[in-house]
């Protein structure tokens, strides 16, 4: 076996190392694959994100999207405006 995993072995793998599945010594071999693939770190971001969304929660404060102050306005304007 091959020290590193493939591209590949890390799709494979994923869900087992997100539920937490995987022996110490592979969850290694991932995190140390993740650091050094920008393309499978990029994957493991979407795809939480899809499971967040899937569960109809959201990621972490740092990841969720602000709403635009403009757009906050603009509602709070709006709601101004009616009678
Ligand atoms: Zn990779």
């Amino acid at each position: 076996m091959q020290l590193m995993p493939s591209c590949q072995e890390m799709d494979a793998f994923l869900v087992d190392y997100l539920e937490g599945y995987l022996s110490i010594y592979r969850r290694l071999l991932f995190s140390l694959h993740l650091g050094l693939c920008p393309k499978c770190r990029d994957y493991l971001r979407a795809y939480r994100k899809m499971i967040a969304l899937s569960k109809g929660a959201y990621p972490q404060d740092a990841e969720r999207p602000e709403m635009p102050k403009e757009l906050v306005d603009a509602i709070l304007a709006s709601r101004k405006d009616k009678p």
